[in-house]
């Protein structure tokens, strides 16, 4: 499978290289198209490719039958483990073998900002249901004692919002 050869569907020119964002999605551009960080715009053709990110396999054991994890990314950036035992049958329309799936609920990215109460980095933390807030990067949580700790510092963000700067926020909507 050498998706590097297709063709653009909206121009025929060739596809550019595949290149991957910050949430770890791959997408691969219409080499006639380029993101101007500037004006925040597609410039050229506009034409986007979102690809299947591949499953990682994990140092992790599942815990129903003890094979190895793998992490697989869906399309809209929603992490699971799941057991590489297992697997879909496309005809039966059932799963077969090792059925364990655990999803990741959430995820966290570094951002270049300061605490505003306790000066230490900030996080962007988005939720299964991707919600997103700012949270201290000292913040965790103690599952022994069932208390937060660190910092409480929490900043919801609007729907839409953006706080990176990375441009796929203003990607075309996937197909
Ligand atoms: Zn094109
Ligand atoms: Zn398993
Ligand atoms: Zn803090």
């Amino acid at each position: 499978m050498d998706q590097t050869t297709d063709k653009c569907p909206k121009c025929g020119a060739a596809l550019g290289e595949i290149t991957e964002t910050a949430t770890g999605r791959r997408l691969q551009r219409c080499s006639q198209g380029s993101w101007n960080p500037q004006t925040h715009k597609n410039e050229g053709c506009e034409y986007v490719k979102w690809l299947e990110v591949e499953p990682k396999e994990l140092d992790e054991k599942c815990p129903k039958c003890g094979a190895p994890l793998i992490l697989q990314v869906t399309r809209f950036g929603k992490k699971m483990k799941k057991c590489s035992a297992g697997s879909w049958d496309k005809e039966a329309k059932k799963a077969i073998g090792c059925d364990y799936v655990e999803w990741i609920n959430g995820t966290t990215e570094n951002l270049d900002e300061k605490c505003p109460k306790c000066g230490e980095k900030l996080v962007l933390f988005t939720t299964a249901n991707g919600k997103r807030m700012k949270k201290c990067s000292t913040s965790g949580w103690d599952r022994e004692a069932k208390k937060a700790t660190g910092c409480e510092y929490v900043l919801w963000l609007k729907p839409g919002e953006t706080v990176s700067d990375n441009g796929e926020e203003f990607l075309p909507p996937e197909e």
